[in-house]
């Protein structure tokens, strides 16, 4: 895969060739150096960003090079997103910010938990009613992870979800991406953290946006 950027005569070569494959079941950590293509990567990945050349596909679809809207659908389908912050809304409580997900996806129950049972199964359960703004960085990682999952996804993008927690939370958040992955979800994680690359099954290390051997 390929993504450049052009701003006037300056061209950012962003990802020069990078390939890689993610199974069900199996944790893939993209690490590297800041500014070495993991976010555009992930971005591309997860259909919310457009490749320069090459293809994404997801469960066999062809996700890249299609209209915004099929893109869209693709999403909705196929894919969690979880960013290091800012995945929950505000204004709304925690568990609505998980059913606001819900209702925006697709319906493929019955694999789909009740937000509630989501929320339980991160073992934030008691933090329901609770507003994003009232919550623990740990607490926080794990709402957004909810949001994530909220449509049962086949592939869950993570983009250093742990990289603002402190070590016993980020612990925490990594079991979960373990367990989801165990689950039969593909995982693709960008990270700085040691520990995520000791429990990913391939890391993918990225410098100035080529794949290093
Ligand atoms: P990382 O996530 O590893 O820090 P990024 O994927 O964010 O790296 O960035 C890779 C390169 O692409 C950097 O040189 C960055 O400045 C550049 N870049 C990222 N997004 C854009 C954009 N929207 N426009 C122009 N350049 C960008
Ligand atoms: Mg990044």
């Amino acid at each position: 895969m390929y993504r450049f950027y052009r701003a006037g005569e300056e061209e950012t070569l962003a990802l020069r060739g990078v390939s890689l494959t993610c199974q069900r079941g199996e944790i893939v950590a993209v690490t590297g150096p800041s500014g070495s293509g993991k976010s555009t990567l992930l971005a591309c990945l997860a259909g919310l960003d457009e490749p320069s050349g090459g293809t994404v596909r997801i469960a066999g679809e062809r996700i890249s090079h299609r209209s915004e809207a099929e893109r869209a659908r693709l999403r909705a389908e196929h894919v969690g997103v979880l960013y290091q912050s800012g995945n929950l809304l505000d204004h709304l409580s925690v568990i609505d910010n998980v059913q606001l997900a819900r209702d925006l996806g697709v319906d493929r129950s019955p694999t789909r938990s009740k937000p509630g049972q989501l929320l339980d199964l991160l073992g934030i359960g008691s933090r329901a009613a609770a507003w994003p703004d009232q919550l623990s960085g740990g607490e926080a990682a794990r709402a957004g992870l909810a949001v994530a999952l909220a449509n049962a996804p086949d592939v869950l993008v993570a983009d250093e979800p742990t990289g603002e927690l402190d070590s016993a939370s980020e612990d925490a958040v990594l079991d979960l991406l373990l367990q989801r992955a165990r689950a039969g979800t593909a995982v693709v994680v960008a990270s700085h953290s040691p520990a995520v690359a000791a429990a990913a099954d391939q890391v993918v290390t990225l410098v100035d946006g080529v794949r290093q051997a």
